[in-house]
């Protein structure tokens, strides 16, 4: 069967066979082409091997090398692609160690089928966006207070320093850019970046701002630029119109 899904190939990282053999099964039923990796290392070499790859679904719990080292070999290669983890853990420091590693998103196990689709559709759908190297509001690039992306190259530039900026992080930085000065709220980010409802998982937004905080901010930990609303959301400050 040929659609849409059929250029996008994704690396598949699990060990346990059965779900392997269940997500092959139905990301091949929906057009996509999956290389599968049963251990950390062969992830890593696969990466290298068989890409450019449009996503990659990675559990955690790995032998040889476990995700979190798996998501930050493949970082060091590619800042760009989107990696979704399966994870089993959900604690605040996991996520955070994740996000660290360059994570975009995360799964719970055990997850339901329908949703990982989900997700796996939206981070394809992101990717042919940049592929076709314009953002979805038809933006080039965009700056604000000294703050420049490029979502033709996923560069996010401030200051003397450039950093390569996943697809999810440039559709997050894009939502705040768009409004300067103005909180946008938690629900909003949820909904148009993630997919998600905004009753679920709203620890996933903390975690990835303290990963662009550190891309952006003089001082990460004394935000100046990326702030926090309580209560509402976050807001990107704009130095040229003072509020
Ligand atoms: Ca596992």
């Amino acid at each position: 069967m040929t659609n849409e899904n059929s250029k996008f190939r994704l690396l598949l990282v699990e060990d346990e066979p059965h779900i392997a053999f269940s997500l092959i099964l139905n990301l091949e039923a929906e057009g996509f082409q999956v290389i599968h990796s049963a251990t950390g290392l062969k992830a890593v070499q696969d990466f290298a091997a068989e890409g450019p790859f449009h996503a990659i679904i990675l559990d955690v719990n790995l032998p040889e090398m476990d995700g979190f080292q798996v998501a930050k070999a493949i970082r060091s290669r590619d800042a760009r692609v989107a990696i979704l983890m399966l994870t089993a853990r959900s604690t605040e420091n996991d996520r955070l160690q994740g996000f660290d590693a360059g994570v975009d998103d995360y799964i719970a196990k055990p997850f339901h089928l329908k949703e990982l689709l989900a997700r796996v559709r939206r981070m394809t759908e992101r990717a042919n966006l940049y592929l076709n190297k314009s953002s979805p509001a038809g933006h080039e690039e965009i700056t604000v207070g000294g703050i420049h992306l490029n979502f033709g190259q996923l560069l996010l530039t401030h200051g003397q320093t450039s950093n390569a900026v996943t697809k999810l992080e440039a559709d997050f930085l894009r939502e705040l850019m768009e409004h300067p000065g103005r909180v946008v709220s938690r629900e909003h980010l949820l909904e148009k970046v993630w997919g998600l409802s905004a009753s679920s998982e709203t620890r996933t937004i903390d975690n990835f701002v303290v990963r662009l905080r550190k891309m952006i901010e003089v001082d990460p930990k004394n935000p100046k630029l990326l702030v926090s609303v309580r209560g509402k959301g976050y807001k990107l400050e704009n130095p040229l119109i003072k509020s």
